[in-house]
């Protein structure tokens, strides 16, 4: 089977590595030919994944077709797809899920728990929401890491919003973030990962480090499991999803966002759970047995993000000492260059002993530096 993904970084680079455990021919669709997936497919087309001429050329020769990140050309994925490619997910998914304000209102229609919401189109409207404050705007298209995500508390911060569509929606009071990766294969069996457990970074607002399996109490697990099932069946398609949570202050859970792919809160599983969420994909898109998503073990996740204040090739500080660490996984994902905050990598590590996962996250996290 002939399966091209959409994008290169270090999640079609999982993916691949999943990949050689089965017979299936890899290509990679990415602008960037050092990119950490490159080297690592069987095929590699330089070309840009938002063109509709290019995703079209890249995917009318294979058998299915998955994506690593969102922004894509959706439109060519749906001519693919109305010609018998398979598209994992499906193109309708990934365009309700590519834009926050169409995102937002598809979790209204489906009465999918969410904090509440009102859309703006341009930065001069949010004045006439004030009494909307405090609230968190999300520009509709094009954010990522954080970037397309402002905190309006008061007046003061309205210059802060986006001169775009967006949504404003209400500032929770987070006490805990979950992300739930959920697998649904072509008979619209769905199967759930244990929920992860976010801890982040003041500083960059990008993950710190993760726990697996969250600590909850089993009725807010079990809330957290219904709605991001039902979320998922609402969607009505195949492929991997990872819906993100929030618990709030009176343990009300709401979903945040869904990402239509493999995601950053699902590496652990690699080492952790029996089948990883990239086999698990795998499994889903050539049509084998779902997989096992039990925890192995429980574990942590510690992002490799380059140092602030460098530049340039990367220098890893730190390796040997981590390396020597008892049940304690590196990752480098090949990239070339360092830029502050830039995702250079992950660590997992994995023990029956949640004080163990946190010392050693916080240890490592000081040992293993990312410097230019
Ligand atoms: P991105 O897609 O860039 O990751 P998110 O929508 O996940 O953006 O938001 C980034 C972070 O901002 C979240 O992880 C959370 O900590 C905070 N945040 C987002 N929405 C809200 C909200 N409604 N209330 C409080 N905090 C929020």
């Amino acid at each position: 089977m002939k399966v091209g993904i959409l994008g290169g970084g270090q999640l079609g680079r999982m993916l691949l590595q999943a990949a050689a455990n089965y017979v299936v021919e890899t290509y990679i669709l990415e602008n960037d030919e050092n990119c950490p997936a490159a080297h690592l497919c069987h095929h590699f087309t330089k070309g840009d994944i938002k063109d509709f001429d290019t995703v079209y050329a890249f995917g009318k020769a294979l058998d299915a077709l998955t994506i690593e990140i969102e922004a894509v050309n959706v439109e060519a994925l749906e001519k693919l797809e109305a010609e018998g490619v398979k598209v994992y997910p499906k193109p309708s998914a990934i365009r309700t899920i590519k834009n926050k304000v169409v995102q937002k209102e598809f979790y209204a229609a489906h009465g999918i728990p969410t904090s509440q919401f009102l859309i703006t189109q341009n930065r001069s409207e949010l004045a006439a929401h004030l009494d909307f404050l405090p609230a968190v705007h999300k520009i509709g298209q094009g954010g990522y890491d954080g970037k397309g995500v402002s905190i309006l508390d008061n007046a003061d911060d309205l210059d802060k919003g986006f001169d775009a569509p967006s949504v404003l929606e209400k500032k929770v009071a987070i006490k805990k973030e979950i992300a739930l990766i959920v697998g649904m294969n072509d008979k619209g069996e769905a199967v759930l990962f244990p929920p992860a457990e976010m801890v982040f970074d003041p500083v960059w607002n990008l993950l710190d480090y993760q726990l697996s399996p969250a600590l909850l109490p089993e009725k807010t697990l079990w809330r957290a499991e219904a709605i991001a099932t039902k979320l998922v069946k609402e969607l009505n398609s195949p492929g991997l999803f990872a819906v993100e949570l929030f618990i709030d202050q009176n343990d009300e859970v709401l979903v945040n966002e869904t990402a239509p792919r493999v995601h950053n809160s699902g590496h652990h599983t690699i080492e952790a759970n029996y089948s990883s969420q990239y086999d698990m994909l795998w499994r889903i898109i050539l049509g084998y047995p779902m997989g096992n998503t039990d925890p192995i073990l429980p574990s942590a996740i510690v992002n490799i993000l380059g140092a602030s204040g460098c530049s340039g090739k990367a220098v890893y500080q730190g390796l040997d000492e981590v390396l020597s660490m008892e049940n304690v996984f590196v990752h480098l994902y090949g990239k070339a260059e360092t830029k502050p905050g830039r995702k250079m990598g992950h660590v997992t590590i994995i023990s029956n002993d949640y004080q163990d996962l946190t010392h050693k996250a916080n240890k490592i996290k000081h040992i293993l530096q990312v410097t230019a």
